[in-house]
């Protein structure tokens, strides 16, 4: 197989010593790269006990075959661990192009493992690898790090780093690289915390043998052209370059997607956050420029400007997650207000989502009497004061003792912490918050989220929430056609789950942005670009059985790590309870518990979730169980 190193570095803190390990060609063929890759390393390498945060747990960060292409979309790259906040598998993916310069340093991915002496950044240039002393960066935010060791190591090096958030072990920390990009969602920045690793700077100047360059730079170009000319034909007010993720507010408003205090409300209940925290706002209010990922087309994250007053700064803009989580979560409606509250998450290391989901559960827990005054600081936490969030947002970074601490671990904990009922409007399953997709608005959200496999639940696996909003279907794997009003329907869920799951899997190790399926990339694109890199010669068929052995292998590993069948039915209660307003009025996923056991079904998983025998000889995975 071409395409791939089939060579990692794995990296020892703890006797600050490293090696190259070769990697078995078949490992490539089962699991791709990137996520698949990672997954396989915890398999092989984190038996069943092993912590989060122990020395032992595989901080993996991961390459495909994709990186090294210039094809846009191909600056991504994934990394894994057993997760802080879920105790299982997780993974999570990044753009900017720290995975393209690992590639270039020989190896497909960076295994790191136990637990340096005392604060430490790692820099790997081609096959040279440093310890080198992190102690005058430890308390600093993640950019600020990233400047220290560019500073020291060179600009050309591209690096990853965490802030405070990620030292003090907040379970929802996040890793930055770039000042723009951020592995999200599950906590891999308190992993590198615990390992005393404050950052990673990677350089390299090697390529891979590459199957057909001659076919892929063709396949490039096509592809890249095509998605030019798609976007072209679409009108300014909805062009991602020009709004961002911002644009999907008009999307996901229409839809009944939207999470309106702490997921209470609809979308008709909030008009300001609907008119203020969206496209054209995003751009007027906060100067928004393209700052794109390298060879992307679609160019969706941006710089914005705020010039002056309480909330300026220059920076990340806000995506639809941050300011749908802690703008219309918490009946915020300054776009300004809630762009800086993202960015000092972002130097912090804190994920928006989940900090937009505890701080939904703290305001809540305020409005009901749980929370006085005396627990919150003296902060005013009523819905919309975004200067009282602005200030939570320092003390949970920092673990501050009392509410901040307890928010530190999750809405789930501090629910457990100051009782009283406040479980029921904790928004979070698996010990992970659940970010902006309403389960009332499409139910295969609800089945996506309960039964996940990576990284607890999760919106960008399975993402069938963008069949609807994107028009996004995968009709080489049989799903050509979707009625609006399936998205209340349990009929085909199973199949939409499964098929998304394993299609995020796939791109997830190939490795590529998935928004490029926003202006028309397709899974016969994947298939074309994986062959003409690797020469694996694959079907669609072929490729889909790669995605099901990924999910499997997550699925494995979360039995592992201790996962249990009653984990998928201890959901939000929040999301029983009707709206009466909107496109979402009276709808609630009924029938839920039906349908996961149809989906263990589908999936050819056993009435316990468990994958059955016939699935694993299937899939040549009888080892792995
Ligand atoms: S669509 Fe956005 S995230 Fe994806 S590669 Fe392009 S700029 Fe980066």
């Amino acid at each position: 197989m071409k395409g791939v190193w089939k060579k990692i570095l794995k990296v020892n803190l703890s006797a600050r010593s490293h090696t190259v390990e070769d990697v078995p060609e078949s490992v490539y063929e089962y699991f791709l790269g990137g996520a698949g890759l990672a997954a396989y390393f915890l398999w092989k390498e984190c038996p069943a006990g092993t912590g989060a945060l122990d020395p032992e747990n595989r901080l993996t960060f991961a390459t495909g075959p994709f990186q090294g292409q210039k094809q846009s979309g191909a600056a991504k790259w994934s990394a894994g661990a057993i997760s802080p906040a879920t105790g299982m598998n997780a993974d999570s993916a990044c753009t900017a192009s720290f995975g393209m310069e690992l590639k270039m340093c020989g190896v497909d991915a960076i295994v790191v493992h136990g637990k340096a002496a005392a604060p430490t950044y790692v820099v790997v240039e081609d096959s040279r690898v440093a310890f080198k002393d992190a102690s005058g960066m430890w308390g600093k935010d993640a950019y600020v790090t990233e400047d220290m060791i560019k500073a020291a190591e060179g600009e050309a090096f591209q690096v990853v780093s965490i802030g405070q958030a990620g030292e003090k072990l907040v379970k929802y920390a996040n890793i930055q690289t770039a000042k723009k990009s951020f592995l999200g969602r599950c906590g891999l920045g308190s992993v590198m915390g615990s390992k005393n690793l404050k950052g990673l700077a990677v350089k390299g100047s090697q390529f891979p043998d590459v199957y057909d360059q001659q076919a892929a730079t063709e396949l490039n170009l096509a592809i890249n052209k095509r998605m030019i000319d798609v976007m072209a034909t679409k009108p300014d007010h909805f062009k991602i370059r020009v709004l961002g993720t911002a644009m999907a507010t008009a999307l996901f408003a229409p839809q009944g997607n939207l999470p309106v205090k702490n997921y209470s409300l609809s979308e008709l209940d909030f008009p300001s956050g609907v008119a203020n925290i969206g496209g054209m706002p995003y751009v007027e209010k906060l100067n928004a420029k393209p700052w794109p990922c390298k060879y992307c087309v679609i160019q969706c994250h941006n710089k914005v400007e705020v010039k002056e007053g309480k909330y300026a700064y220059s920076g990340k803009g806000p995506e639809y997650e941050s300011f749908a989580m802690m703008g219309f979560n918490l009946l915020i409606d300054d776009m300004q207000a809630i762009a800086y509250a993202g960015e000092l998450c972002n130097l912090y290391s804190l994920d928006t989502i989940s900090l937009g989901s505890v701080m939904a559960w703290a305001m809540e827990s305020y409005e009901k009497g749980v929370l006085t005054k005396a627990d919150t600081y003296g902060l005013d936490l009523t819905w919309g004061n975004s200067d009282a969030v602005i200030e939570m947002i320092k003390k949970i970074a920092v673990r501050e003792p009392g509410l901040a601490d307890a928010l530190a671990d999750g809405s789930g904990a501090a629910a457990r912490k100051y009782g009283k009922n406040s479980i029921d409007w904790a928004v979070q399953m698996k010990g992970t918050e659940i970010a902006a997709h309403n389960w009332r608005a499409q139910y295969t959200s609800a089945l996506n989220y309960c039964t996940g496999v990576a990284s607890g639940p999760n919106h960008e696996r399975a993402n069938t929430q963008h069949i609807w909003v994107g028009h996004i279907l995968l009709p080489e794997w049989g799903i050509d056609h979707v009625a609006n009003e399936e998205r209340w329907s349990w009929e085909r869920a199973s199949e939409f789950n499964a098929k998304f799951h394993d299609y995020c899997n796939v791109i997830n190790s190939a490795v590529h942005c998935k928004f490029q399926e926003f202006t028309s990339y397709n899974l016969t694109d994947l298939l074309g670009t994986i062959n003409a890199v690797t020469g694996l010669g694959w079907t669609q068929t072929d490729m889909r059985k790669c995605g099901e052995r990924i999910t499997t292998l997550q699925k494995l590993l979360n039995i592992r790590y201790g996962w249990k069948k009653a984990d998928d039915f201890t959901y939000p209660k929040r999301f029983m309870e009707p709206v009466d307003k909107g496109v979402a009025a009276g709808k609630i996923p009924e029938g839920l518990d039906d349908a996961i056991l149809d989906y263990y079904h589908h999936r050819r998983w056993d009435q316990n979730g468990v994958p059955g025998r016939e699935l694993l000889a299937d899939l040549g995975m009888e080892q792995y169980a």
